[in-house]
This record gives C-alpha cells, sequence and structure tokens, in this order.
C-alpha cells in the first residue's frame, strides 16, 4: 500500500489521479489532499477520502475549507502549508498549476519521496535547484506529462548511453496546419478548443502556441540529461505515439495508447511496477492511419524560443516559463491576442540576465523580475 498526497487534487490531473487511486484500492490509499483555491470541490474530496492533511493555498479561503473537512483532518495552509502535505506521503503527485508548484516539487525531493511530477514548470523555472533535490537519498521524480512518461518507458529499452536521440511528439494542438497568416484573429475559445486532450485552460492554450512543447523540450532535457540537439519535436496529430527514443543501432522504441492521462499518471505512481488497471489500452483491430510532420515554426515561434531560451540555460528557462504565465494570463482575459503571446515571451526572454539559479531564492527572484519585464510589455502593448 503507497500513501499518496495528491496536490492540485480539484484540477484535470488531480481528478483523473483519484480515479486512478479508486480503480487501484489494493494499491493507493489517499493521505493529503490540496488544491489553491476550489474551496467546494476540496472539500467534498477531503469527505470522500479522509486524508490525515488538507492543504489550501489560498488563505482568504481557508476557513471555509476548515469548517467543511471531516474532523480529523487537519488543515495546513499557504504555500508552505501545501509543501509541508507532501511530506506526509510515500509519493506525491505534484498538479499544483504552474510555477506556485515549485515549492512541492522541492519538498517532496528534498524528503526523499517519489515525486509524480505534473507540474513541469518547477522542472523548467528551475532546473539546477531540482537537480539538486534529487539527489536527496530516496528522492525518486518520475514525470507525470505523456510525452516524458513515454520516454521513461522507452529507456527501459537500451542503456543510457545507447540512446541517439529523444523525439517528443505534438498533437499540433488546434490550430495545426494554418499559416501565421491565419492565426491572427483566433479567439479564446478557438484557443481552448484542443482537438485530443482534455487538460486545464493554461495547458491547453500552451499547446495551442506550442509553447507547451517547448517547454516539454526544457523539461525532457532536464529530466534525462540529453543535449537539445539530440532532442526532436514531430508532429503526430492523432496523439497514439506519445513519444519516442532513438538508440545508436538506429531503432526507434515508441509507446503508444490512446489519449487518457490516467495511463502516465497510473504508470508515474506504480512505477517500477505496472498497474492491473488498463487505461488508453489500443483496439488493434480496427484500421488506423498515423501521421507524423515536422512543426511550422514560424506559424507557431514559440517552439522555438524556448529551444533557445534551453540553449542560453541559467535563468533563460525560468524567464520563459515565467513570461509565458503571464502572457497567457492577459490572453485569457481578453488584453492580449493569441499571436502576441509569442511576442511577449520573446522580448522578455532577450532581456533575461545571463545568471544562473543556483537557490530557490534566486528562481523565486528571476520569477518576479520576468513577471514584471512581461507586464511592463503587455502595458506597452496596451498603450500601442
Ligand atoms: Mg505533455
Amino acid at each position: 500500500m503507497v500513501d499518496v498526497a495528491v496536490l492540485g487534487s480539484t484540477g484535470s490531473i488531480g481528478t483523473q489521479t483519484l480515479d486512478v487511486i479508486d480503480q487501484n484500492p489494493d494499491h493507493f490509499r489517499v493521505v493529503a489532499l490540496g488544491a489553491n483555491r476550489s474551496v467546494d470541490v476540496l472539500v467534498a474530496q477531503a469527505n470522500r477520502y479522509k486524508p490525515q492533511v488538507v492543504a489550501i493555498g489560498d488563505e482568504s479561503v481557508s476557513d471555509a475549507v476548515r469548517a467543511g473537512v471531516p474532523s480529523g483532518t487537519r488543515v495546513v495552509v499557504g504555500v508552505d502549508g501545501l509543501a509541508e502535505a507532501a511530506t506526509r506521503a510515500d509519493a506525491v503527485l505534484n498538479a499544483v498549476v504552474g510555477f506556485a508548484g515549485l515549492p512541492v516539487t522541492l519538498a517532496a525531493l528534498e524528503a526523499g519521496k517519489r515525486l509524480a511530477l505534473a507540474n513541469k514548470e518547477s522542472l523548467i523555472a528551475a532546473g539546477p535547484v531540482v537537480g539538486k533535490a534529487r539527489q536527496t537519498p530516496g528522492a525518486e521524480l518520475v514525470p507525470v506529462d505523456s510525452e516524458h512518461g513515454a520516454i521513461h518507458q522507452c529507456l527501459r529499452a537500451g542503456q543510457s548511453t545507447e540512446v541517439a536521440r529523444l523525439v517528443l511528439t505534438a498533437s499540433g494542438g488546434p490550430f495545426r496546419g494554418r499559416s501565421v497568416n491565419e492565426l491572427g484573429d483566433v479567439t479564446i475559445d478557438d484557443a481552448l478548443a484542443h482537438p485530443t486532450w482534455s487538460m486545464g485552460p493554461k495547458i491547453t492554450v500552451d499547446s495551442s502556441t506550442l509553447m507547451n512543447k517547448g517547454l516539454e523540450v526544457i523539461e525532457a532535457h532536464e529530466l534525462f540529461g540529453i543535449g537539445y540537439d539530440d532532442i526532436d519535436v514531430v508532429v503526430h496529430p492523432e496523439s497514439i505515439v506519445h513519444s519516442m527514443v532513438t538508440f545508436r543501432d538506429g531503432s526507434s522504441v515508441a509507446q503508444l495508447s490512446d489519449p487518457d492521462m490516467r495511463l502516465p499518471i497510473g504508470y508515474a505512481m506504480g512505477y517500477p511496477d505496472r498497474l492491473p488497471t488498463p487505461f488508453g489500452a489500443l483496439d488493434w483491430s480496427k484500421p488506423r492511419q498515423l501521421n507524423f510532420g515536422a512543426p511550422d515554426h514560424e506559424a507557431f515561434p514559440a517552439l522555438g524560443l524556448a529551444y533557445d531560451a534551453g540553449r542560453k540555460g541559467g535563468v533563460a528557462p525560468t524567464w520563459l516559463s515565467a513570461a509565458n504565465e503571464v502572457a497567457v494570463d492577459a490572453f485569457l482575459s481578453g488584453r492580449i491576442g493569441w499571436a502576441r503571446i509569442a511576442d511577449v515571451i520573446g522580448e522578455v526572454v532577450a532581456s533575461a540576465p545571463n545568471t544562473i539559479p543556483c537557490t530557490v531564492e534566486d528562481v523565486l527572484e528571476a520569477d518576479a523580475a520576468a513577471r514584471n519585464a512581461a507586464r511592463r510589455v503587455i502595458a506597452g502593448m496596451d498603450a500601442a
């Protein structure tokens, strides 16, 4: 029996994680839940799973959580509360959205826990700091991101010295096939209509710009230690091949399933064992076509910006991720158009200093500076 903390339990990944746990009651027990501010869902989950600890990120709604949870459940508050909840379990599912997930990532690793990581931003923004935390005895990071979960599986087919290339697949998002000229007037609803995956709003917009894939390139570099020249992105609209590893003898090993996040979630929580419950298993008796093609860097410049930031290293990925979060927020609130998201990121990352974040404080400082820079760029667009 593995004691699990699900942090970010009320979002898309969090609720799918609880579904995996429901279907594997002999494997997993929920000991901690946490959310930023979705009180009603969190309280309902707390009454169902009766965890030891419930964490609520937003202090202003903590009284409502305290009033609603079962009597045996302790409520912890704020970013520190979420991080504390992470130390209560054998395995931590970090599905907090965005940079706010960093304290959970670090707390889980520094406590020597299994971290099932859905929060790619913490790894991207704080690569060197997370890398240090991963050295903690007992600490183990298994990615939940479907592409990286796929690569994690494919890597089991050979030695690390035998890996030639990582090939990340991208669905291409809702705007795949459109030229740069056909992307000028897309709406928020257009960007939120993902063709194959059902996800939260931030990552869905990231998929529409291909920034999600760009962040995943950096994530793959950080997770697997492969250089940027050896990481490829290939557009695969069916989202059946979740990624591949090409070995030095020419073999490409791929992981395939229907798009269902419960499979990589269960893999990350159950590794090195495979869970007995199948999710997304393919029906091979049906004819199907799988297509692959190169990404359009002109229509989707965010992908190239991410490669550039990754190669530059230091705080550049921190700035990239922070600028993206601010730009996506501005897009979702109607302040900037879709095509401006990449413009904001490009302008902000170009002004990033050449420093390396060695501590959490360095990362927080870089993140804040990048957010300020992004807000200034967006304000300039408003004025124009
Ligand atoms: Mg992904």
